[in-house]
């Protein structure tokens, strides 16, 4: 067992730690916090720095590498600024099952327009009355064949930059009266803006530098060409698509959590109260010392799911791991740095507060905490009567 990373691997967290310095520096952050702004410059430079696609094909523009280099680059992106670092880290989400499980012919019309930075994308999952259970009733969006086309009807909800994106993937039931009804699920690849495709955003807690967007399919009519893989096969790639970004997710909360210890220790040894700094205090130190604990122990089940999806030995217990208890130990992290940091902790300038309110939705994305203890304990247990 090796638990250092390679000098390529570490050649790279440096240069996206010079990267993020220099890029997202306070003021910035605090602007695109304050108007809600998507980071578009920053968000084009690391496309083009190789950031955003690090692992995606080099034939298609991406960095060539895998889900630990993936993980590397969410981590100092998100310790610098959270909503930033995801907006940025995923300007491409859903791409990943274009790149899985599309042809030829779609690999080469969109991914590259992803890799270069001239196109930001999403993938519509969740419905207003769905989110964590897909699966034991139809899903209200749907796609009817007509001749070589599909008409979409239905909605989708919280999807992470609908309302900017050139193109993203929509999860639809095809097949309305197979039972179980997951296995009515195609996957479709839909281009935007286009007449019956819909957006409105909502305002939220955090993360506000990418829309969170309801959008609404109204007899959007799209090419047959632009399902991915097989008909009724959607759910089983969005399964495995999901193992993937759960880990990226993961990720970003190590960050969020890194970030906010690194502000809470700058304070704890600057900060003098009744005579002394208050690192002194054996209550703050201990504070400090169990959330180093959280953020390693995060790091490390993080680092070890990355491995397992690059060498083709996934375990989803070990990414619902991953997902659960990073999202959990970011939320820990931040809100014990504000308790540092005092009434310094809770003004928008000193960025823990933000990095409490961005650790919340790590916690809600591709699936909650419950959602993932289920999936811990039904690999524990099987099935049980
Ligand atoms: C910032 C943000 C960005 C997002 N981006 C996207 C996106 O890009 N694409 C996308 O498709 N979705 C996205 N989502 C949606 C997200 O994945 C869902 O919110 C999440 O899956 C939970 O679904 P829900 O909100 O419908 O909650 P529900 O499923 O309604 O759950 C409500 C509560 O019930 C609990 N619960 C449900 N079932 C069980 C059970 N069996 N056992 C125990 N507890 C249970 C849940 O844990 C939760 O606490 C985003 C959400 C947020 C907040």
């Amino acid at each position: 067992m090796d638990f250092e990373l390679s000098k390529e691997q570490l050649d790279i967290q440096q240069a996206v730690r010079e990267f993020v310095n220099t890029e997202l520096t306070k003021d910035y952050l605090l602007e695109i916090e304050r108007h809600h702004k998507f980071p578009w410059e920053v968000w084009k430079k690391a496309c083009e720095l190789g950031f955003v696609a690090i692992n995606f094909p080099e034939e298609y523009g991406g960095g060539g590498y895998g889900e630990l280099e993936k993980v590397l680059v969410i981590e100092e992106f998100c310790r610098q600024g959270a909503g930033a670092g995801t907006a940025i880290t995923t300007a491409n989400f859903g791409s990943k099952i274009i790149l899985n499980r599309g042809t030829k012919a779609q690999k080469e019309k969109y991914l590259p327009l992803m890799c270069k930075g001239e196109a930001t994308t999403f993938g519509a999952f969740t419905e207003p009355d769905r989110g964590s259970d897909l699966t034991t009733s139809p899903l209200t969006t749907n796609a009817v064949k007509q001749g070589n086309d599909y008409i979409i009807n239905g909605a989708k909800t919280f999807i992470t930059s609908a309302s900017i994106a050139k193109f993203g993937i929509v999860l639809c039931q095809t097949d309305p009266k197979v039972t179980p009804p997951y296995k009515g699920h195609s996957i479709i690849i839909i281009d935007c803006p286009a007449p019956g495709f819909e957006t409105s955003d909502w305002e939220k807690m955090g993360m506000n530098s990418f829309p969170s967007c309801q959008v609404s399919f109204n007899d959007l009519k799209v090419s047959g060409e632009n399902l991915i893989g097989e008909e009724n096969k959607g759910f089983y790639y969005a399964m495995e698509f999901l193992n993937e970004v759960r880990v990226d997710t993961a990720a970003g909360a190590v960050g969020i959590a890194q970030g906010a210890l690194d502000r809470a220790v700058d304070y704890a040894k600057n900060r003098e109260a009744f005579g002394h700094k208050i690192g002194t205090y054996q209550a703050i130190s201990h504070k400090l010392a169990e959330m180093a604990t959280k953020v390693e122990t995060s790091r490390l089940v993080v680092y070890k799911a990355a491995w397992g999806i690059d060498h083709n030995k996934i375990d989803p217990k070990i990414c619902s791991i991953a997902k659960w208890y990073a999202g959990r130990a970011a939320v820990e992290v931040a809100d014990e740095a504000i308790e540092i940091m005092g009434g310094h902790g809770y003004m928008l300038e000193n960025d823990v507060e933000r990095f409490y309110r961005d650790a919340k939705s790590t916690e809600l994305v591709e699936g909650t905490k419950e959602i993932h203890k289920n999936a811990i304990a039904g690999a524990l247990l099987g099935k049980l009567s």
